[in-house]
């Protein structure tokens, strides 16, 4: 089971985004965004309760506000779900439908923004849904759950609703397209709010069941209980064929964990390392970059070859393209994963981490695109931002424009810029060797406020932090005996 925080708002662009399959394993959010690739949950936008902060939010400053904290929080619970044969078919139905009445209700606003006739308003769509239930074409759609059609006329609102703020600046971070179709090869997903009457029952041993109107009582695994109540739940089919259960939870604010130990962390990311720390008590360390779709790229691509030689509209070709969006699923499990673990032990192990701003869309437009998304800096600073929040750790961003890897950190001195390739530089003022990445960390930990604490550590911590070669302390060549044997 994955926990995850609902950001409204932050979410609600992706009602649209129906990326083909290939673009969504490297999807990489821009600076300051904080959708992530695999939970694009349409339904968040729906709920609407304000000043919620959630558990793990990666604004700091409403932590503060102890009054917005205490109200609660939501997150969102998501599980594997597994259908048995005659829900899977039950679900499909209601998906259909979902789709459908999606589908209609924005080629209905469409043609009339086209025609210049005025823009149906919600409550014209709600009524068309129920008339259209009325006619023989569309009859089908009363044998399904109503909620969830509904939601989708809802979800279709605040894509619009999206659309239209991020295009008067009223909703920052990167811009909103227009709602566009749904496609049956995509996602799909249909969200029962409480309304709906659907119910929970976890008996414990990791099975869950949840009873949805229409469609039964579907199992899912649930590794730990939801602790309260669930406000809606959500079934997902993803493209590569898995179902997943998602719950919002209101719950209570949890209880701040005490302080890490009082160290602080300078991390810069790249390419050749993901990350490269360096500690306040003159430790240091560099995180390999697993380049985890580059790995499978061959493999990837076989399945995509695969794929574009089935026939269309055939079975296989649908066999092709679940295999398609398994592999990506993979690769983006296991870079998520990755994440997750460097993030929690950062913020366990330190009081401060300094991070760099980075423009992660500006890079993506470069050469090095590619790697970029892959590297996936983005999801592991929110990651690491959301984690500190929980285990009361400060995390300091330093700006983009911070020339990090130009000065030098035991002198200060500025020595100009350095292309990409220079792993390793010699300070021309004070003849430091200094190594590229080792120097940059220490420089965000410096541009973070935390001089005192690195000026602390003795005067030539910071030296030894940044030189490409630090204090050797190899152990003596061994000399191993003359007659040894295996
Ligand atoms: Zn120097």
């Amino acid at each position: 089971m994955i926990v995850l925080a609902v950001e409204l708002r932050q979410f609600a662009s992706e009602v649209h985004s129906h990326l083909p399959h290939h673009l969504l394993a490297v999807r990489q959010d821009r600076a300051g965004e904080r959708a992530t690739p695999i939970f694009r949950d349409e339904h968040q936008m729906c709920v609407t309760v304000p000043h919620c902060v959630s558990a793990t939010s990666d604004k700091p400053n409403l932590i503060h506000d102890t009054k917005s904290y205490r109200r609660g929080v939501l997150k969102r619970y998501r599980c594997r779900a597994y259908p048995t044969g005659e829900q899977h078919r039950a679900l499909s139905r209601l998906f259909g439908c979902c789709r459908v009445v999606f589908n209609d209700a924005l080629a209905a606003r469409e043609s009339a923004r086209r025609a210049g006739r005025p823009i149906p308003s919600k409550g014209e769509l709600s009524a068309a849904l129920t008339a259209a239930k009325a006619t023989p074409e569309r009859a089908w759609l009363a044998e399904v759950s109503s909620v969830p059609l509904q939601q989708s006329l809802a979800d279709l609102h605040r894509a619009y609703a999206n659309f239209f703020d991020s295009h008067t600046g009223k909703r920052k971070g990167r811009k909103v397209g227009a709602p566009r179709f749904k496609r049956r090869t995509h996602r799909q997903s249909a969200r029962f709010t409480r309304n709906a009457g659907f119910g929970v029952l976890e008996p414990g041993a990791g099975a869950g069941f949840v009873r949805l109107p229409k469609i039964g009582r579907v199992r899912y695994e649930s590794s730990r209980p939801l602790p309260a109540d669930p406000s809606s739940v959500t079934v997902i089919r993803e493209a590569d064929g898995r179902h997943y259960v998602s719950f919002v939870v209101d719950e209570p604010a949890p209880a701040v964990v005490p302080a890490s130990p009082a160290r602080a962390a300078g991390v810069d990311v790249g390419l050749t390392d993901l990350a490269t720390i360096v500690y306040d008590d003159g430790t240091r360390e560099k995180i390999d970059n697993p380049r985890w779709l580059r790995s499978k790229e061959r493999g990837l691509a076989r399945a995509q070859r695969a794929y574009s030689r089935t026939m269309k509209g055939s079975k296989n070709r649908d066999k092709a393209r679940r295999k398609v969006a398994a592999a990506h699923r993979k690769v983006r499990e296991t870079r998520l994963d990755h994440h997750h673990k460097l993030a929690l032990r950062l913020v366990r192990e330190n009081q401060a981490v300094a991070l760099e701003g980075l423009s992660v869309a500006g890079l993506a437009r470069t050469r090095l695109a590619k790697s970029v998304h892959d590297a996936g800096w983005s999801t592991l600073r929110r990651l690491i931002e959301e984690k500190a929040a929980r285990y009361g750790a400060v995390v300091h961003t330093i700006s983009q424009w911070e020339p990090t890897s130009q000065v030098c950190a035991g002198c200060g001195v500025r020595d100009g810029k350095k292309p990409l390739d220079v792993r390793v530089w010699v300070c021309s003022s004070c003849g430091l060797v200094l190594d590229r990445d080792y120097n940059a960390a220490v420089n965000v930990m410096l541009a973070a406020g935390l001089v005192e604490r690195v000026n602390a550590c003795g005067g030539s911590v910071r030296r030894v932090l940044a030189c490409a070669d630090p204090v050797k302390q190899e152990p003596a060549e061994q000399i191993l005996p003359d007659g040894e044997a295996a």
